[in-house]
């Protein structure tokens, strides 16, 4: 397809790239949006798939059928492995090499686990709508081994659920777990009880919810505790091992664990030689061009871009999505930077009706915050029938407290929790 036109590569589907590329739908300017999934994620509600509560369809939308009425946007399932900036080129796993005018690079984060990276086949973290499924197998298959073991030790193991990082990620799977373990399978069950089960959230840090404010700190802590999960503060995990968790000189055992601690940034950094942070965020411009390449932007979890307050503006959507509007603007010739970025405060939630919310001026806890957490979380939700599912879901498990996904999939009769876990992962 020749054409004189710009020509821009956007490569990310996240929360990033795709406001970059629907900013840029319709515009004169020729797009290929690349991504290695077909699928755009809302994360900030995968622990409710991990937690069964809804489906993965629920969540996530075809980025193909996003631009069906964009003829200016080319999808494209790929994997970029490299780029040579010096020839504005872009190296596929798959495909030939693209060419481009603009370079947009959102390729996001994943889960760190520090140097561990052992770790990660006992304690899967929760990045991609397989790592929740595998998750979801898990502490479903836990469950189901715990109503036949006879072994009380064996037992206890099985219903032990440990999430590692008292970050909003930590805080959201531990409430969710807590509610699912305990109230929700207190009517399918005969064996287990309730009371059976223990979930323990384990954080280095002296407080929970380390980026919000003290006082919503100690809300979310109060509302897990009456939830029944135990948290250990000051609690730097030494070793994960196959269902074992070491905390300083404490074991605690258990079938079930979860990576909630640490994200580092794409390889993105890496491809341009660029600077970057310790968590591999580049170092770019005020204006989110990377330095040295005037044509090419990071934007999102891949890059480093300091706030008003001098630190690193934080890795959750707002923050991607202004990016992406913001150097699609500039592309279009609308504005020159620098961005800046404007906080609606910052939202976690704590099982099925409390959350904590920082408007920056004011703080806000309880049932009212779930409301408004709940309602953000429908209206920012791509797509008409997402909406509504994920409405009726809530309503449904806010009245009955049943979970509507509670599938497991596969094989599960005869196999071990943490191996298929280690194979979905
Ligand atoms: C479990 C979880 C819960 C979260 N909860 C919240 C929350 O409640 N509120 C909030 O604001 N934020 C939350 N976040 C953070 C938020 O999701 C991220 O900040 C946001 O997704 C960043 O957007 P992005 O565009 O930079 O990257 P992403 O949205 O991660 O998108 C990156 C995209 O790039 C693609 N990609 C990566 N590498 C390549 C490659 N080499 N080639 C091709 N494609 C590639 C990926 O497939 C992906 O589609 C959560 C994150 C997680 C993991």
């Amino acid at each position: 397809m020749e054409s004189s036109r710009p020509h821009v590569v956007i490569v990310g589907a996240g929360f990033g790239g795709l406001t970059a590329a629907k900013r840029l739908a319709g515009r004169s300017v020729d797009v290929t949006l690349v991504d290695r999934r077909n699928h755009h994620l809302f994360q900030p509600l995968l622990y409710q798939v991990a937690t069964a509560a809804l489906s993965p369809a629920d969540i996530a939308a075809p980025i193909r059928s996003i631009f069906a009425d964009a003829p200016n946007v080319r999808v494209l399932l790929d994997e970029v492995v490299g780029i040579d900036p010096s020839k504005n080129r872009v190296r596929l796993a798959r495909s030939g090499p693209l060419d481009h005018d603009w370079l947009i690079l959102a390729t996001g984060a994943r889960h760190s686990y520090f140097g561990r990276d052992g770790w990660a086949q006992h304690a899967p973290g929760l990045k991609s709508i397989e790592d929740a499924i595998g998750i979801r197998r898990r502490v479903l298959l836990a469950l189901e081994h715990a109503e036949t073991e006879v072994d009380p030790r064996r037992r206890n193991e099985l219903l032990t659920f440990v999430v590692i990082g008292g970050g909003p990620t930590g805080v959201e799977m531990a409430g969710a777990i807590a509610e699912l373990a305990r109230r929700t399978v207190s009517r399918d069950f005969r064996s287990i009880t309730p009371r059976c089960s223990r979930v323990v959230l384990v954080e280095a840090g002296p407080r929970i919810l380390p980026s919000f404010p003290p006082g919503l700190s100690n809300k979310a802590e109060l509302s897990l505790r009456a939830l029944g999960v135990d948290i250990r503060l000051n609690s730097p995990v030494s070793d994960v091992a196959q269902d074992l968790v070491l905390v300083g000189r404490d074991r605690i055992p258990a079938r079930t664990v979860i990576w909630a601690a640490g994200v580092e940034a794409s390889p993105a950094a890496r491809w341009l030689g660029a600077e970057h942070d310790p968590q591999g965020r580049i170092f770019v411009e005020r204006d989110l061009r990377v330095p040295h390449y005037d044509h090419v932007f990071a934007i999102g979890d891949t890059a480093n871009v300091p706030g008003i307050d001098g630190r690193a503006l934080p890795g959750i959507a707002p923050v991607a999505k202004q990016q992406g509007r913001c150097v699609a603007d500039q592309i279009l010739g609308r504005c020159s930077g620098p961005f800046t970025y404007r906080s609606f405060g910052n939202l976690a939630t704590i099982g099925r009706k409390s959350a904590v919310i920082d408007w920056g001026h004011h703080q806000q806890s309880g049932f009212i915050a779930w409301l408004i957490w709940s309602f953000a979380h429908i209206w920012f939700l791509i797509g008409f029938r997402s909406r509504i599912a994920v409405g009726l879901s809530w309503i449904w498990n806010y009245l009955t407290y049943q979970r509507s996904a509670r599938l497991i999939t596969g094989e599960t009769a005869t196999e071990h929790p943490s191996t298929i876990c280690r194979e979905a992962a």
